[in-house]
């Protein structure tokens, strides 16, 4: 199966488990704009809480906060969201289509980085055993073609972007020879900005109104209550705040599902420390957050960092990490030393003091701060990516199994009678009472029992219980676990247990603690 037919496998699965529905689809749906269904709130709850966890439960020093989407709109002209908050876009002329010109370059750029593993690859088969990798690399010619073209092109690519030069994306553009995915042809507009804020109108009458925007970014929410928060909570630097709440970006180019949506939700921490020490907390929070991606299993390769070739007008430093998804590596969440540039700028805007006293100091002034900022819906597509799973089982069946981390999984439990007759179902529904205070649990009695564990592995619930007529005699049941397939008898009183030290969060966290 190719990266492109499993992509769409997933999107077909999303819709058809109740993870992912397209929304208002009655009316065709709207670009860019997704609801979660049964099976999908739970998990992004799930997601929201291993991150909210690690972040406020483990660190004594981060507390939470939940802003308003509206806020003043003073606010967006300080953060230079009105005025920068751009995308170069350019338009194919025969296609009719719209891209991000800095878009088109990266791909191309990725492009040449496959290229050479192509080469890699070619020459490992010709050589066999003796092939030297390394070596290989720093000798071959095509090689060292390849990689001079790419390096010429980023460089001018980063040059461009940083001197906001359209004219130069446009000229690479063309240099490259970059098509139109659609048309195929070069026939290319100019390069323009194009603003990704929403607005809209707060107040009753046309006249009285003024234009407010949905935040584009969750940040801005913490910026502004950081007085209230360090003063109320009696915080020392350093801190951090952190949140979880809807963002709002009118995307050129938004064909990826959930990975560029419209409406999208984000999981910010702004971590407040002295001037200076900066570097040594952004290279903290890079370990730390790697971590939390890694504890989930997916394999330590299928991550990456990719450090920013622009930097963000308030950055001194800025990194991505990346994850493998079907359609290659792409960004999942950014670590950013944004200075004291956003406290700095809303103090001047406001005319409020808006700083921090150092007691061992004994002096004021502007906290810097390093972001760490994930959205939630790019998070579930990277797990949803890499669970996916289909399988040949024995007796030549295949399953289509999702492997979502258990302390993840929407459903936990599923409790099954075999028949539907000599009080199994009574006895099965008693199970689901004693364990649904503290799981999500289903109860399912229709069609054969292989059916029904094909529908749990399909949404990926880690545990299957079977009562069947020994259960009325000796009080066992059959545990069935979702990944290995295994069967276990145990006691009915030993399933709590059992289900906590499967499905329990702490595994998670505990390779992440602070
Ligand atoms: P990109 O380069 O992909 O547009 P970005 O660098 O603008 O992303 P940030 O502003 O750093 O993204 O936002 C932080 C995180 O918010 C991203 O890592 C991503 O997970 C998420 N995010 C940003 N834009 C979107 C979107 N349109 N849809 C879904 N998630 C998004």
């Amino acid at each position: 199966m190719t990266q492109d037919e499993l992509f769409k496998k997933l999107v077909a699965h999303c819709k058809e488990y109740g993870f992912i529905f397209p929304s208002s689809e009655i009316y065709d749906g709207l670009g860019a704009v997704y609801d979660y269904g049964q099976n999908g709130v739970e998990l992004k709850n799930n997601i929201k809480r291993y991150w909210w966890d690690s972040m406020v439960k483990l660190h004594e020093n981060i507390v939470g906060l939940d802003a308003a989407i509206f806020m003043h709109p003073r606010t967006w002209e300080a953060s230079g969201h009105v005025g920068a908050f751009n995308d170069p876009l350019i338009d194919n002329r025969d296609s009719k289509k719209r891209y991000r010109a800095d878009v088109l370059i990266e791909d191309w750029l990725a492009k040449q980085d496959e290229k050479i593993s192509k080469e890699v690859e070619k020459a490992r088969k010709r050589f066999g055993e003796a092939f030297d990798e390394e070596q290989y690399r720093a000798t071959s010619p095509r090689v060292a073609d390849i990689a001079a073209k790419r390096d010429a092109v980023h460089e001018r690519f980063a040059e461009a972007l940083n001197a906001n030069d359209l004219n130069e994306l446009r000229q690479i553009i063309l240099d490259c020879e970059i098509v139109c995915p659609i048309s195929g042809t070069r026939n290319w507009t100019e390069v323009r900005q194009f603003n990704l804020m929403f607005s809209t109108q707060m107040g009753s009458t046309a006249d009285g109104a003024s234009t407010i925007y949905l935040r584009p970014e969750t940040a801005q929410g913490i910026f502004v209550n950081f007085l209230n928060v360090q003063k109320t909570g009696r915080m020392k630097l350093p801190f951090g705040i952190a949140q979880i709440g809807k963002a709002f970006r009118n995307e050129i180019v938004a064909r990826q599902f959930i990975f560029r949506m419209r409406e999208f939700e984000q999981m910010e921490m702004q971590f407040f420390v002295r001037p200076g020490d900066e570097m040594n907390w952004w290279q903290q929070w890079k370990q730390t957050r790697m971590a939390w991606h890694r504890a989930l299993g997916f394999g330590h390769d299928n991550y990456r960092f990719h450090d920013h070739d622009k930097l963000a007008h308030y950055a001194n430093a800025a990194t991505d990490i990346e994850f493998n998804f079907p359609f290659g590596f792409k960004e999942v969440e950014g670590i950013h030393s944004r200075t004291d540039y956003d406290l700095s700028r809303h103090q001047e805007f406001s005319g409020k003091k808006i700083q921090y006293f150092d007691p061992e100091k004994g002096e004021s002034y502007v906290p810097y701060v390093v972001e760490t900022s994930i959205g939630v819906d790019r998070m579930f597509l990277q797990i949803m990516s890499a669970a996916y799973t289909e399988e040949k089982i024995d007796g030549g069946e295949e399953r289509v199994v999702l492997r979502i981390p258990a302390p993840l999984a929407p459903t936990k439990v599923a409790v099954m009678p075999l028949v539907k007759k000599d009080g199994l179902p009574e006895t099965a529904q008693k199970i689901v009472d004693m364990l649904k205070f503290d799981h999500n649990v289903a109860y399912d009695e229709k069609d054969s029992i292989g059916k029904r564990y094909r529908r749990q592995d399909a949404v990926g619930t880690p545990l299957c219980v079977t009562v069947d007529h020994r259960t009325l005699e000796d009080g066992t049941v059959t545990v069935r676990h979702r990944d290995t397939m295994e069967q276990e008898r145990i006691a009915v009183e030993a399933l709590p247990q059992l289900v906590d030290r499967e499905v329990s969060m702490r595994r998670l966290l505990e390779q992440v603690r602070a």
